[in-house]
């Protein structure tokens, strides 16, 4: 199965994407996440990296896609993967075509802007492996420390209420349009993101059996 998580920042893309790696056994993989430990460990793409995201636009296409070429031809991907936050524009989503992917599934989780704004507040994720958490609707076992791997739980500091506006704006304009693109080739299915997040990982399962 090779699957595309689409959907705005927040809208529970990584949740999912964890989800389904745990059923499906396929690696998820989040450009975000490879992204954050490139500028935790100082490499030359995390500073290149570090004001775009930080500013909560996003980064030029060529790096990301450099970034996917290269995660993808590992062999834990031999037997698919989960794509959480790639393609984001469609040179990106073109440039996966250029590389001979054919992609199962893409599944849209749509959440209304207003209440992303409400959520990201709560949102925690894991500073070792990027597991993602929720105050109120995914807490952690134990406060502050991630179930996966022990590691400690931070805000991310493009969760700040005014970048997570800006980030929205960026999903509109450039990611948005992926959706027509994934339509034309019949297979996005939508998913309305609930307010109960197993109602949402329900509604995600059914749309990859469907
Ligand atoms: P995420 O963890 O998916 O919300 O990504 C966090 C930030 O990483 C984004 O706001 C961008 O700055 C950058 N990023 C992640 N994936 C991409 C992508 N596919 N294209 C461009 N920038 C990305």
């Amino acid at each position: 199965m090779k699957l595309i998580l689409l959907g705005a920042p927040g809208a529970g893309k990584g949740t999912q994407a964890e989800i389904i790696c745990d059923r499906l056994h396929i690696p998820a993989i989040s450009t975000g996440n490879i992204i954050r430990e490139a500028l935790k460990n100082g490499t030359e793409m995390g500073l290149k990296a570090k004001s775009y995201m930080e500013e909560g636009k996003l980064v030029p296409d060529d790096v990301v896609i450099g970034i996917i070429k290269e995660r993808l031809a590992q062999d834990d991907c031999r037997n698919g993967f989960i794509l959480d936050g790639f393609p984001r524009t469609v040179p990106q989503a073109q440039a996966l075509d250029a590389m001979g992917i054919e992609i199962d599934r893409v599944i849209d989780i749509e959440v209304a802007d207003e209440a992303i704004e409400k959520r990201m507040g709560g949102r925690r994720v894991c500073e070792k492996c990027g597991a993602s958490y929720h105050v109120e609707v995914k807490p952690p076992k134990q406060e502050g420390v991630c179930d996966r791997c022990g590691g400690g739980l931070v805000i991310r500091k493009d969760d700040q209420p005014e970048t997570v506006r800006d980030r929205l704006a960026v999903y509109h304009q450039q990611t948005e349009p992926l959706k027509d693109y994934y339509a034309e080739t019949g297979k996005l299915k939508i998913v309305v993101g609930q307010q109960e997040l197993e109602e949402t990982t329900k509604l995600t399962l059914a749309a990859l059996e469907a």
